[in-house]
């Protein structure tokens, strides 16, 4: 007993050999081919890759959230603290969502309803959190009646100090308005809000500026990197700005064509990427000292997933491939640091 009340040991979040496929009109889309993905507790990783390399399906596969079908889980393991996700009921599954990861996403307008007041909402999120059923708008605050009552004005109150915690000002007046009366910032910090009421391990941030002004991304970004600190969070991070990567995080993962093919720490990939999909990616970022024309695309575009290149996935675009690298078996992860991996034949 007493052993369940005790934080597990090793990393939080531990995905093995992931394989997904997306069975669709013209074939088997192998969106997923074997990700290996660590999260420790604490880190805040950045998930990195060009727009459909796998990062949502990755991180939307540790709570479970790929739609099946047209999604299928073909091989490989997801362990959350230890425990199989792969191989629990959907009533625990809806018990480790609401209580242990929570997700934020791109456009906070559209995940929130916008017939409820931001007070129904989040006093909703809030009891489902508190393992409650969820009565969003069926009980008028005035009919809400003993434990019921109390329960409601528990999550209310909590709901003001959230509120308040994520930055709203005058939260009491603010409470009973409608989403499309709140700002884009003002709607992303309700969500992290919403997400932050049960005090998760995990939070899955899905491009969470990519929607916002560039003033208010700074100023969304300073709050998780707040919440991180004060609630012992740990993040999982996606996006495709390597800028925001290194403002936040202490970790990055880069995918390519749904594959992790390279991870380390913010300097370790910053500072001496292995990886060529890593250094073509550093190469195309401008700085201040870029000159016109000196910027490197990376040649050729990202493969069709429905007949994927045999090898390592990256090849037809590498300048350093070689015959093995065209060649099934893809290359494996190859420890360069404690902390710095990647895949590839050139490190074999
Ligand atoms: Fe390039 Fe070969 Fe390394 Fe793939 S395995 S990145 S093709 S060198």
């Amino acid at each position: 007993m007493l052993s369940s009340l005790l934080p597990s040991e090793g990393p939080l979040v531990k995905i093995r050999d992931l394989r997904l496929n997306f069975n669709t009109f013209d074939g088997v889309s192998k969106v997923l081919a074997g990700v290996n993905l660590t999260v420790e507790k604490g880190d805040v990783l950045g998930l990195v890759g060009e727009t459909g390399c796998g990062k949502t399906m990755t991180a939307l596969s540790i709570p479970r959230l790929i739609p099946c079908p047209p999604g299928e889980i073909v091989g490989g393991e997801i362990l959350f603290e230890g425990e199989d996700v792969l191989a629990k009921s959907e009533d625990e599954m809806r018990e480790l969502r609401a209580s242990r990861i929570a997700m934020i996403f791109q456009d906070p307008t559209t995940n929130l309803n916008p017939v409820f007041t931001i007070e129904e909402q989040m006093i909703d999120a809030i009891l489902c959190r508190m393992g409650e059923q969820s009565a969003l708008g069926l009980t008028p605050f005035s009919r809400w009646q003993g434990s019921v009552r109390e329960k409601r004005t528990e999550a209310r109150h909590k709901a003001v100090e959230m509120l308040k915690r994520v930055g709203i000002s005058q939260v009491e007046d603010r409470i009973g308005s409608y989403p499309h009366e709140f700002s884009g910032g003002m709607r992303q910090r309700v969500l992290i809000a919403m997400a932050m009421a049960g005090q998760p391990h995990l939070l899955i941030a899905d491009e969470p500026t990519t929607a916002l002004d560039v003033s208010i991304q700074a100023q969304i970004l300073r709050l998780v990197k707040e919440l991180v600190d004060e609630f012992h969070l740990s993040v999982l991070l996606i996006t495709h700005n390597l800028g925001v990567v290194a403002k936040i995080c202490n970790k990055v993962a880069v995918m390519y064509a749904g594959r992790v093919v390279e991870t380390g720490t913010i300097r370790e990939i910053f500072k001496a990427p292995k990886h060529p999909y890593t250094v073509g990616l550093l190469n195309a970022i401008p700085t201040r000292a870029s000159r016109r024309g000196e910027l490197q695309g990376i040649p050729g575009s990202i493969p069709n997933l429905l007949s994927p290149p045999a090898g390592c996935r990256f090849h037809p675009r590498c300048a350093h491939a070689m015959p093995q690298c065209a060649a099934d078996p893809a290359p494996g992860m190859i420890p360069l640091t404690r902390t710095h991996q990647v895949v590839c034949h050139l490190f074999d």
